[in-house]
């Protein structure tokens, strides 16, 4: 059977066990079942499994986390709890107390969960699709550094600098796409490109 028990409570119910089946054996079989009710089930059977990224800092300890609801089923899934992951070759399932307190960051009414954008003059956000969002970013990227882009400097040497437009990158993610946001930002001409892991 699968529980979940602290080592006070292991103790104290070695304890409670030992005493019950002793009992037990003068005919109290009663009390032992009755320990055995009290026992909560383990709280994380019948969780779903995700390996992801701690958000926190540049570290990138890797996490698991625990949910359930099937949205296959049309269930609403929610996450119940999270660790480290023992597999994840940065942490060995160690997190530091910023991590360890990740359910916190993923039940925060405050959390930004859907792009928004505050138009010119207006002073309030509006959501907007993904889509939206990504087609907007990209328009005017695009826009900026056709206008913008430094081939040549004055001494005619090639430099191919884009210096108005910058870049701010997540430390959540793993050293394979750290490798292409870097390689996207630096072969677009880009300089200004800064980490969230200096915050
Ligand atoms: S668990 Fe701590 S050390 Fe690891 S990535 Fe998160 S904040 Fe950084």
């Amino acid at each position: 059977m699968n529980m979940e028990i602290s080592r006070r409570g292991f103790l104290a119910g070695a304890g409670a066990g030992l005493a019950g089946t002793t009992l037990g054996a003068f005919g109290f079989g009663d009390v032992e079942a009755a320990h055995a009710a009290a026992i909560r089930p383990f709280k994380l059977a019948n969780t779903a499994e995700t390996r992801n990224t701690c958000t926190y800092c540049s570290v990138a300890c890797g996490i698991i986390l625990y949910s359930k609801g099937d949205l296959k089923k049309g269930e609403k899934a929610e996450i119940i709890h999270v660790e480290g992951d023992t597999d994840h070759p940065t942490n060995r399932g160690t997190l530091c107390p910023k991590g360890a307190a990740l359910l916190d960051i993923v039940r925060a009414k405050t959390r930004t969960l859907y792009p928004q954008v505050r138009k010119p003059g207006s002073d309030k956000f509006e959501r907007v699709s993904w889509d939206a969002a990504l087609d907007r970013i990209a328009r005017l990227m695009k826009d900026d550094r056709d206008k913008n882009f430094i081939a040549k400097n004055n001494d005619g040497a090639t430099v191919n600098r884009w210096v108005s437009t910058g870049f701010l990158a997540a430390s959540a993610t793993t050293n394979e796409t750290a490798w292409a946001t870097y390689k996207v930002v630096r072969s677009a001409g880009m300089l200004v490109f800064d980490n969230q892991a200096r915050v």
